[in-house]
């Protein structure tokens, strides 16, 4: 099935999960919801191009992912046109909002006129959520939408606070098979792969979406959820996946799962591992640790729930390279890519680094307008070697803003001090940090590491603590620790306890 839509002709959604386009359907929608509607799936339809796969060696549809940069900005502007009237129509959320800034969906058209939009944040959503349980109206899908054509729920994690709930339907699973699938084959995923997903599959988005996009790519997958560690090490042992998919601190885990149960990750089946949930691929240090760990390459997706169903970012065969920066892409005919400073969210100009905000140009159910996904990044739309020309995050991503520490005025990432304990020789996997007020009111952060050896114990620390000082300009405190001491990580880790006196 290919949806080439005929012209600028109206396109309507019929019975559970089918995207037709043309006029010969006999069903006519008069009012204006109904009416924006159609003209903005008849615009995704029109763009959705080889949505079967090609014969191409590096692309699964060359004619958007081989697209030009001007190819790329004329899909981006015939998909915006449709997408405020459809906003404005067809989300409560998104009308108060244009009303508000006194802004028409007509001032939005192009994406010169972006900067008019203040990005939209998770607040801005929660409290939506909050007075509109247990929806919120920021979506573009009513009840009667979601019993008639609703295929998932996904919630957002709530790391930060009220957890967000996304309803996508049908259309929208055909969406992300299409753009998983692009991301998938860029990332080396092939007929003949067989992938281990070790996932609990809950409403968590990411391997959800790659887990129909491998079903449309015709790669065989082994169902991971409602195993421990000691089950998967044996899956991977017996059944010889060529792909594992899980959060990098999981990976890390079950590596190490696996050499106490005398098995060799390097030397399992497993030659690509394909990571998501949380940063892998800029931290070098600890993706380099993966490398080892289980003599295969590391790939990544990046993206967020609020503007699936997308991959949002992926590594394409040059992302790693000796000696160069690490980077991820992002795909720009499916969505809007932007960088803005963490004050005033205005834009950065590329080359600078700045917060992600995206445009979601491939939903039915949630095509937010400049939603601040807020990871920093740099982004840089030189053709790569491998031959796209949609723009990539050079560095990858390393962490959101939400995570930033602020200690005593200065400011630094978790993964920063990650790559400092991951540069000192011996210590293990697991780390912490740990936020206090001393009883001088003042704040100090001690990071908790461990090191078997008991007689190094104060050499560790200064190497330690020099490295944190070179990286983040910041004296600490270091407590090194037995192995076996911090809790193991088994999903995402978390690294940060702020017991600070507010
Ligand atoms: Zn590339």
């Amino acid at each position: 099935m290919d949806f080439h839509a005929p012209g600028s002709s109206a396109c309507a959604v019929i019975g559970p999960g089918l995207l037709r386009t043309g006029n010969g359907t006999g069903i006519i929608t008069q009012d204006r919801k109904h009416a924006t509607r159609n003209v903005w799936l008849d615009a995704l339809a029109r763009h959705r191009k080889g949505f079967e796969g090609t014969v191409s060696e590096n692309y699964w549809a060359s004619a958007v992912d081989a697209a030009s940069r001007d190819e790329i900005v004329a899909i981006q502007n015939d998909k915006r046109a449709a997408l405020s009237p459809f906003l404005y129509e067809n989300s409560d959320f998104y009308r108060r909002r244009f009303d508000r800034l006194g802004l028409a969906p007509s001032d939005i058209r192009t994406i010169d006129d972006l900067g008019k939009w203040p990005v939209v944040d998770k607040q801005e959503m929660v409290e939506d959520a909050l007075a509109n349980p247990p929806y919120g109206t920021y979506q573009t899908i009513d009840d009667t939408d979601w019993t008639e054509r609703g295929w998932m729920l996904f919630s957002s994690s709530g790391s930060t606070g009220t957890p967000r709930v996304f309803r996508y339907t049908h259309v929208d699973r055909e969406c992300w098979q299409w753009a998983n699938a692009r991301a998938l084959y860029a990332m080396g995923s092939r007929k003949g792969d067989v992938v281990f997903p070790m996932v609990g599959f809950g409403p968590h988005v990411w391997v959800w979406g790659a887990m129909y996009a491998w079903e449309h790519m015709g790669v065989a997958v082994i169902p991971g959820g409602g195993m421990d560690a000691t089950m998967r090490a044996r899956v991977i042992d017996r059944f010889t996946p060529t792909v594992i998919a899980g959060t990098r601190s999981y990976a890390l885990y079950l590596g190490r799962t696996m050499q106490d149960m005398g098995l060799d990750p390097a030397k399992s089946s497993v030659k690509t591992l394909f990571t998501g949930g949380e940063p892998a691929m800029g931290i070098d240090s600890t993706r380099e640790r993966l490398e080892d760990l289980w003599g295969c390459r590391v790939v990544e997706f990046y993206g967020c729930t609020e503007v699936s169903p997308h991959t949002g970012g992926f590594s394409c065969p040059y992302s790693v390279r000796a000696g160069e920066t690490t980077f991820t892409h992002l795909m720009e005919d499916i969505q809007i890519w932007e960088l803005v400073d963490a004050d005033e969210g205005k834009i950065v100009p590329e080359g600078k680094r700045g917060l992600t905000v995206c445009t979601s140009l491939n939903s039915e159910s949630s095509p937010q307008l400049r939603f601040l996904v807020g990871d920093y990044t740099v982004l840089n739309s030189s053709t790569c070697p491998c031959g796209r020309n949609h723009v990539r995050a050079m560095g990858s991503f390393t962490g959101r803003a939400d995570d930033l520490i602020n200690l005593r005025g200065i400011k630094m990432f978790p993964a920063q001090i990650e790559e400092a304990v991951r540069s000192v020789d011996g210590l293990g996997d697991e780390f912490e940090i740990v936020l206090t007020t001393n009883p001088d009111g003042l704040d100090v952060m001690n990071v908790r590491v461990e090191h078997p050896d008991v007689n190094a114990v104060e050499t560790i620390a200064e190497e330690v603590q020099g490295e944190i000082r070179g990286r983040c300009k910041v004296r600490v405190g270091v407590d090194v620790l037995t192995p076996g001491t911090l809790p193991k990580t088994e999903f995402k880790a978390k690294r940060v306890r702020d017991e600070r006196q507010k």
